[in-house]
């Protein structure tokens, strides 16, 4: 009999174990409860208003981003045909140049991601985005934080710097109101973090992998989809691998994880309210749900289970104006940095292979361009409606959001109007609530001191393993990549507990400049003798010496 597998969850990392797994001759379930398969990176039909129609346009929870330090995830791309081009989905993979950061206050500014050639360019990436805003002792000061991230060993960002926030790291409360502004909030613009509550650990590791991708001159710093995420991407990725004989459900709501009696294996999932049997359990489902499945029993076999629960998330969701006029702004990701609701936005039709999906012959012909934004802050209140996102109607998020929009953009002229929208959708995973909207699919945040409530993908239950952005990977940020890390954590856990002779799918470690590894191999001896970290050794690399607080 083959050996047979249950996902349950059809997100990317279930996807990716599914994946994984059906490669290496395993007999594949995916069972998913919504009624589309790719979880919270899915683009989903418009389903009324003028975006509609028999050929609808697509709405999403937001926009995809794929900085240069992503490597499983390109990888698993270069693996799925894409038919309409004869080539694999990774070629709908294109690269963005700039990004724009306007703010109210001060002046627009586009910054070029193109990798550095002149010395000069080399010398002006090296400082932090905003340099020439900040007063010179912050520059030396990040520069400093960052160099004790790169220099610290492993064994020191999982312990020490997981146990403080971003925030307390970088001393954000005792800098200048523009180095708070700036660059303690700019990775959050572009990624699942919250500055002040992000562990240092996540927040050094991820500022550093975004600042070595701009550097590294053979990739593109960043990649964004040719065409919605689904179109272009999730269902030629669902049909290859049904083709490949996995078996894919939907409508398929686990509810429970039964432990068997001697509390060592699952023999059974829950499914839809009936029983299914299979020799392995890959449970792919989001932070917020993996408690609902495990039962108490489950928990209890497996401490790191139990600890899923104190795991945090929050709200990051989106809104696409669709638009009667095309306004590609920069040919990349908009940042808009004193918005009250920390949006980041990027114009999509500019990117999109009008072969593939053509947004002038699709829902109302209208519609010239997609303009998809994110908002980031859900707690603070707009600077319109005196509440937070949270609280508010989808009509009311709407206006409020063109408004903040408005404030950065129309300062010298009116480029985005009200006239422009021809119509737009809200995230569907919210919904209106007695008080505002309900969220059905919050973001996990890696929080200061949560590394240790992080299970690994194997579990000490024999047959069960996890696959979900939550596991402990390399990559570490909650992602698509994380995801997709897992993932392949996930199968070869499973390959390696069974008779099945193939070799396992690579995990790859993120890269950080070699030049550094006597300085982390010098810190790990410290480490261990329970001594400080090298802050002198860093003080000397710095050009004039750090001005704020001492590094040990
Ligand atoms: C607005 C937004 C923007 C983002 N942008 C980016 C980005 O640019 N780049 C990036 O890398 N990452 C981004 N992310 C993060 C990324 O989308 C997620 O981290 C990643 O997709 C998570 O994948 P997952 O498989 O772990 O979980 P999910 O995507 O949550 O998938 C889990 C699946 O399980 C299903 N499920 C739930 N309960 C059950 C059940 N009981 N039984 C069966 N199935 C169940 C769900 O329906 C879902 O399909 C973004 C996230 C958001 C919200």
């Amino acid at each position: 009999m083959p050996h047979s597998v249950a996902v349950i969850g059809g997100g990317i990392g279930g996807l990716t174990a599914a994946h994984e797994l059906v490669e290496r001759g395993f007999d594949v379930t995916v069972y998913e409860a919504g009624d589309r398969f790719g979880g919270k990176a899915r683009s989903m039909p418009v389903t009324e208003g003028p975006a509609a129609g028999e050929d609808p346009l697509h709405c999403e929870h937001g926009f995809r981003f794929f900085p240069a330090f992503y490597q499983h995830l390109p990888e698993t791309m270069a693996r799925i045909p894409f038919e309409p081009t004869g080539g694999t989905v990774a070629d709908n993979l294109v690269s963005t140049s700039e990004t724009l950061v306007a703010a109210v206050d001060g002046p627009e500014q586009v910054a070029d991601l193109s990798p550095p050639k002149t010395p000069g360019q080399w010398i002006q990436s090296l400082q932090p985005a905003f340099a020439d805003e900040l007063p010179p002792e912050d520059v030396t000061f990040l520069t400093e934080r960052l160099l004790y991230v790169l220099t610290s060993c492993e064994q020191r960002r999982a312990e020490e710097l997981d146990e403080q926030s971003w925030w307390e790291f970088v001393d954000a409360e005792e800098r200048s109101p523009a180095f708070r502004r700036r660059i303690a909030t700019i990775t959050q613009a572009l990624v699942a973090l919250r500055p002040r509550r992000a562990s240092a650990r996540t927040m050094g590791t991820i500022y550093l992998q975004l600042l070595l991708g701009q550097l590294d001159p053979t990739e593109p710093t960043e990649h964004i989809l040719n065409g919605p995420t689904s179109t272009v991407w999730i269902d030629p990725w669902i049909e290859s691998l049904a083709e490949q004989g996995v078996d894919f459900r939907t409508g398929a709501a686990a509810s429970d994880l039964r432990l068997g009696q001697r509390g060592r294996r699952i023999d059974a999932a829950i499914v839809d309210r009936e029983p299914i049997d299979a020799d392995d359990y890959v449970l792919a489902v989001p932070a917020e749900v993996a408690p609902n499945v495990l039962s108490d029993r489950a928990q209890r076999a497996d401490p790191q289970l139990a600890r899923i629960g104190r795991l945090d998330t929050a709200w990051m969701n989106g809104i696409q104006f669709y638009l009667s006029e095309d306004l590609p702004l920069v040919a990349g990701h908009q940042v808009y940095t004193d918005s009250a609701w920390a949006l980041t936005a990027i114009s999509q039709r500019q990117f999109w292979n009008d072969e593939v999906f053509d947004v002038g012959a699709r829902g109302d012909p209208a519609v010239e361009g997609v303009l998809s934004v994110i908002i980031s802050d859900w707690s603070t209140p707009g600077s319109r409606v005196d509440k937070p996102a949270r609280e508010c109607t989808p009509e009311e998020i709407k206006t409020e959001v063109l408004a903040q929009l408005g404030d950065h953009l129309n300062r010298e002229g009116e480029r985005l109007s009200e006239d422009l929208i021809h119509d737009w959708v809200l995230d569907p995973e919210l919904e209106p609530a007695e008080v505002g909207v309900e969220n059905n699919a919050p973001l996990l945040i890696n929080t200061a001191g949560s590394l240790k409530n992080r299970p690994d993908a194997a579990t000490g239950i024999e047959n069960l393993t996890l696959a979900a952005d939550y596991v402990r990977t390399n990559s570490d940020l909650a992602s698509m990549e994380s995801a997709n890390e897992a993932g392949r954590r996930a199968a070869n856990d499973v390959l390696e507990r069974s008779d099945i002779r193939a070799a396992p799918t690579t995990v790859y470690e993120l890269t950080e400049p070699g030049v550094f590894d006597p300085l982390k191999l010098h810190d790990r001896m410290r480490y261990r003798l329970g001594r400080p970290h090298q802050g002198d050794a860093i003080r000397r690399l710095l050009p004039s010496g750090p001005t704020g607080r001492p590094a040990d």
